[in-house]
């Protein structure tokens, strides 16, 4: 895959729900450097809105030649869409929660072939979060770590994968990190990391007031990502111009 031509052509898969949504209607007011040229759903109700061709996931292999895939669908979507993305050798940007360890290991595997790029949450502010939380464990040995996740009611899988990744940091420096899950309303994300000692306690919180931080943060990583090669690339290092 080699940028010959200006504008990053994106897929837009998962179209139909809230981030797919979120991701199209910032693309329509204007994404300077991107170009939705396919949007993919279960099953659209129209064959093109505003301007942008709309397929079924049993369309799939007929969609036009894209340069990045944005994902935002459930995990049984997924195997597909990466094998199209590997067989035209674009890259993806996927922020699907709740995938397999086998559907971790084969983005390991596309990774050696196209660009890729897996998180949890595009927000900067839990980029920074999950630092913090690795550092605050590390000093805070034989605390107790408690790691509390709200989310709308609509959200399928618990603990989120938000909570997953910060419990991860956590262990890396050594906490037991324990999970608390509430499905509440409208909620966009909220996270928060609790450090307990005896007599003292350290609180860490993202809140998250819009979807529209995950959107922007998808659409960078896509455009940087077309920039970098194959590789399993994390959000931080695309964060960070090349
Ligand atoms: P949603 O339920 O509103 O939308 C799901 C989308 O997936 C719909 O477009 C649906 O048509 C599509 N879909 C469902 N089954 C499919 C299939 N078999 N094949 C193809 N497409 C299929 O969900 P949402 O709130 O938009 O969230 C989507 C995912 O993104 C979830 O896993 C959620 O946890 C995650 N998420 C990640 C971030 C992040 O920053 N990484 C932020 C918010 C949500």
């Amino acid at each position: 895959m080699g940028p010959n031509h200006d504008s990053t052509r994106l897929l837009v898969h998962g179209a139909s729900g809230r981030m797919g949504r979120t991701v199209l209607r910032l693309c329509a007011e204007g994404v300077p450097g991107c170009t939705v040229v396919a949007a993919v759903s279960r099953s659209p109700s129209q064959r093109v809105v505003d301007g942008v061709p709309q397929f079924a996931v049993r369309e799939l292999a007929g969609v036009p030649d894209f340069d990045v895939a944005i994902d935002f669908s459930l995990p049984e979507a997924f195997d597909p869409l990466l094998a199209l993305c590997r067989a035209r050798g674009a890259g993806l940007a996927s922020g699907t929660t709740g995938l397999s360890d086998a559907q971790q290991a084969a983005l390991d595997a596309a990774g050696t072939a196209i660009p890729v790029l897996w998180a949890a949450n595009f927000s900067l502010g839990v980029a920074v979060l999950e630092d913090l939380v690795e550092r605050a464990a590390a000093a805070l040995a034989g605390w107790d770590c408690d790691i509390v996740e709200t989310h709308h009611v609509q959200k399928k899988d618990a603990p989120s994968g938000t909570a997953l990744v910060l419990g991860a940091a956590a262990g890396r420096a050594g906490a037991s990190p324990r999970f608390a899950s509430l499905r509440a309303g409208d909620v966009v994300g909220e996270h928060l990391v609790q450090f307990t000692g005896a007599g003292e306690r350290l609180e860490l919180v993202h809140r998250a007031t819009s979807r529209d931080v995950f959107a922007r943060g998808a659409l960078l990583a896509a455009a940087r990502l077309r920039a970098r090669g194959p590789g399993r690339w994390r959000l931080r290092d695309l964060f960070q111009p090349a």
